[in-house]
Protein backbone atom coordinates (compact mmCIF):
# COMPACT_ATOMS: atom_id res chain seq x y z
CA UNK A 1 0.00 0.00 0.00
CA UNK A 2 2.79 2.11 0.72
CA UNK A 3 4.79 1.31 -2.21
CA UNK A 4 1.73 1.89 -4.28
CA UNK A 5 0.92 5.54 -2.76
CA UNK A 6 4.30 6.66 -3.10
CA UNK A 7 4.06 5.94 -6.89
CA UNK A 8 1.31 7.93 -7.11
CA UNK A 9 2.56 10.91 -5.39
CA UNK A 10 5.73 10.19 -7.51
CA UNK A 11 3.38 10.42 -10.32
CA UNK A 12 1.84 13.74 -9.71
CA UNK A 13 4.86 15.51 -11.02
CA UNK A 14 4.40 14.21 -14.15
CA UNK A 15 0.88 14.10 -14.85
CA UNK A 16 0.91 17.21 -17.02
CA UNK A 17 3.02 15.02 -20.16
CA UNK A 18 1.83 11.71 -18.71
CA UNK A 19 -2.21 12.49 -18.76
CA UNK A 20 -2.99 8.50 -18.15
CA UNK A 21 -0.55 8.17 -15.37
CA UNK A 22 -3.04 8.71 -11.92
CA UNK A 23 -2.88 11.87 -9.66
CA UNK A 24 -3.75 13.50 -6.69
CA UNK A 25 -5.90 16.14 -6.39
CA UNK A 26 -6.04 17.86 -2.50
CA UNK A 27 -9.88 18.86 -1.71
CA UNK A 28 -8.93 19.90 1.79
CA UNK A 29 -6.09 20.58 4.29
CA UNK A 30 -7.64 21.76 7.99
CA UNK A 31 -8.27 19.45 10.64
CA UNK A 32 -11.86 17.94 11.34
CA UNK A 33 -13.89 21.43 12.22
CA UNK A 34 -12.47 23.47 9.32
CA UNK A 35 -10.83 26.74 8.96
CA UNK A 36 -12.25 29.04 10.69
CA UNK A 37 -13.31 26.79 13.38
CA UNK A 38 -17.33 26.73 14.99
CA UNK A 39 -17.13 29.26 17.64
CA UNK A 40 -13.60 30.19 17.49
CA UNK A 41 -12.72 33.38 18.62
CA UNK A 42 -9.25 33.14 19.52
CA UNK A 43 -6.16 34.88 17.06
CA UNK A 44 -6.32 31.39 15.41
CA UNK A 45 -8.76 31.57 13.04
CA UNK A 46 -9.68 35.54 13.16
CA UNK A 47 -8.10 36.17 9.62
CA UNK A 48 -10.30 33.67 8.46
CA UNK A 49 -13.23 35.19 9.98
CA UNK A 50 -12.54 38.35 8.37
CA UNK A 51 -11.10 37.23 5.08
CA UNK A 52 -12.67 34.58 3.34
CA UNK A 53 -10.02 33.52 1.39
CA UNK A 54 -8.21 32.33 4.09
CA UNK A 55 -11.15 29.72 4.60
CA UNK A 56 -9.80 26.55 4.21
CA UNK A 57 -11.72 22.90 3.83
CA UNK A 58 -11.20 19.97 6.10
CA UNK A 59 -8.64 17.46 5.13
CA UNK A 60 -9.84 15.40 2.07
CA UNK A 61 -8.02 13.94 -1.31
CA UNK A 62 -9.09 12.89 -4.57
CA UNK A 63 -7.21 9.92 -6.18
CA UNK A 64 -7.73 9.96 -10.02
CA UNK A 65 -7.16 7.13 -12.44
CA UNK A 66 -7.26 8.78 -15.54
CA UNK A 67 -6.55 5.57 -17.55
CA UNK A 68 -10.03 3.89 -16.50
CA UNK A 69 -12.03 7.50 -15.82
CA UNK A 70 -12.50 6.43 -11.93
CA UNK A 71 -11.79 8.46 -8.95
CA UNK A 72 -11.73 7.80 -5.07
CA UNK A 73 -12.24 10.10 -2.64
CA UNK A 74 -10.20 10.28 0.96
CA UNK A 75 -12.61 11.55 4.03
CA UNK A 76 -16.22 12.13 3.48
CA UNK A 77 -15.53 16.03 5.40
CA UNK A 78 -18.34 18.33 6.50
CA UNK A 79 -17.29 19.94 3.55
CA UNK A 80 -18.27 16.96 1.37
CA UNK A 81 -20.87 19.18 -0.91
CA UNK A 82 -18.50 21.62 -1.33
CA UNK A 83 -15.19 19.23 -2.32
CA UNK A 84 -17.41 17.15 -4.99
CA UNK A 85 -18.32 20.39 -6.68
CA UNK A 86 -13.97 21.72 -6.46
CA UNK A 87 -13.34 18.56 -8.02
CA UNK A 88 -15.94 18.89 -10.82
CA UNK A 89 -13.94 21.93 -11.28
CA UNK A 90 -10.33 20.91 -11.29
CA UNK A 91 -11.18 18.08 -13.76
CA UNK A 92 -13.08 19.71 -15.65
CA UNK A 93 -16.45 17.25 -15.22
CA UNK A 94 -14.36 14.82 -17.21
CA UNK A 95 -15.13 11.65 -14.07
CA UNK A 96 -18.42 10.94 -12.53
CA UNK A 97 -19.98 13.21 -9.83
CA UNK A 98 -19.53 9.92 -7.87
CA UNK A 99 -16.03 8.54 -6.60
CA UNK A 100 -15.76 4.47 -7.52
CA UNK A 101 -15.44 4.15 -3.53
CA UNK A 102 -14.89 6.64 -0.49
CA UNK A 103 -11.72 5.82 2.32
CA UNK A 104 -12.26 7.01 5.56
CA UNK A 105 -8.98 6.68 7.66
CA UNK A 106 -10.09 7.14 11.17
CA UNK A 107 -13.56 8.21 13.19
CA UNK A 108 -13.22 11.81 13.68
CA UNK A 109 -16.51 13.89 12.11
CA UNK A 110 -13.91 15.64 9.62
CA UNK A 111 -13.93 11.95 7.98
CA UNK A 112 -17.35 10.38 8.06
CA UNK A 113 -19.61 13.01 8.63
CA UNK A 114 -19.95 13.58 4.71
CA UNK A 115 -21.21 10.50 4.37
CA UNK A 116 -24.62 12.13 4.86
CA UNK A 117 -24.78 13.93 1.39
CA UNK A 118 -24.23 10.52 -0.01
CA UNK A 119 -27.86 9.41 1.64
CA UNK A 120 -31.50 9.85 -0.02
CA UNK A 121 -32.23 13.66 1.59
CA UNK A 122 -29.63 14.44 -0.86
CA UNK A 123 -27.44 12.63 -3.03
CA UNK A 124 -29.76 9.36 -3.07
CA UNK A 125 -26.40 7.27 -4.14
CA UNK A 126 -27.27 3.15 -4.31
CA UNK A 127 -23.83 1.69 -4.41
CA UNK A 128 -20.82 3.86 -3.08
CA UNK A 129 -18.69 1.57 -1.23
CA UNK A 130 -16.66 2.95 1.98
CA UNK A 131 -13.86 1.80 3.19
ZN1 LIG B 1 -9.39 29.04 16.23
ZN1 LIG C 1 -9.10 13.50 12.79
Amino acid sequence: MITSLLAVMLSVSSMFSSPDLPYIVVLGIAQDGGYPQAGCEKNCCKPAWNDPSKKRFVTSLALVDPASKKWWLFEATPDLRDQLQLFREITQQQFDVLPAGVFLTHGHIGHYSGLMEFGREVMGTKRCPSM
